[in-house]
């Protein structure tokens, strides 16, 4: 049996360590559980680069066979000492924080997610072909109106992942360093969502797939968005200072 401390001497034992691991029906959910980096395609489940990004889980594209499962690939970050400590680490990462993205792939959640980024992707391409085209100013948004309106989307997409990873340190014993960073990720993004709810009569919360348009032109009317956001940003950077957690991402 592989330790983390072993795995960690040799990229190549890092397959077998995860191969030893206790994941339950984690295995039969998914097509494979793969270690290794796909060099410059560090991303999380919305296509973004995700510098924070131990491990994430890869959706059949909509063109597969009936029944594909997803994968999830676990990268070299997963296994550099910095944020995994223990055993209890990575069983809290993959078996209930990857597993939740895995369960929202079954539930079609992770669709719906998808669906409202296209949709939102869809709003910022018109907006910019009217803008070349010098029409349409009525249909003009302000720019940061399509990042805040991804930023909740993803925001939403990891805050269920968050969450049962959080409700599973009863039982698991996870290290210091991995509690707070798990705490912190999904107290930043609750608080992104609620933030914006505030200003936006719960724009944030009621998008779906089918009210992408309406909930962008809510966010789009708040007056000074940017300066909200950069409020935001400062308060989540003075309360993640020193905890290993780089917030910088949700704005970027
Ligand atoms: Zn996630």
């Amino acid at each position: 049996m592989i330790t983390l401390d072993q795995a960690r001497t040799k990229p190549s034992l890092c397959q077998e360590y995860l191969d030893s691991l206790d994941l339950g029906d984690l295995r039969s959910r998914t097509r494979s559980i793969i270690y290794g980096d796909v060099p410059g395609t560090l991303y999380d489940a919305d296509g973004e680069p995700d510098e924070n990004g131990l491990a994430v889980t890869l959706y059949p594209h909509s063109g597969s066979e009936p029944g594909m499962k997803p994968c999830i690939r676990v990268f070299s970050k997963f296994f550099d000492g910095k944020c995994i400590k223990n055993v209890d680490d990575a069983l809290s990462a993959l078996g209930d924080h990857e597993r939740a993205h895995v369960l929202q792939y079954e539930d079609k959640t992770q669709l719906d997610i998808k669906l409202m980024s296209y949709a939102v992707d869809r709003a910022e391409e018109y907006f910019r072909l009217n803008a070349m085209k010098r029409m349409a100013t009525q249909n003009l948004y302000k720019e940061i109106t399509f990042k805040t309106a991804q930023d909740i989307i993803e925001a939403r997409s990891e805050i269920p992942a968050y969450q049962v990873q959080v409700d599973g340190f009863e039982r698991r014993r996870v290290s210091e360093v991995f509690r707070k960073n798990a705490v912190i990720n999904l107290f930043v993004r609750r608080e992104l969502v609620t933030m914006i709810d505030d200003v936006t009569d719960g724009a944030a919360s009621a998008m779906t797939p089918d009210n992408v348009v309406p909930c962008l032109r809510k966010i789009d009317a708040v007056q000074d968005m940017q300066g909200i956001m950069e409020r935001y940003m400062d308060r989540m950077v003075e309360m993640t200072r020193g905890n290993g957690y780089n917030a910088r991402r949700t704005v970027d």
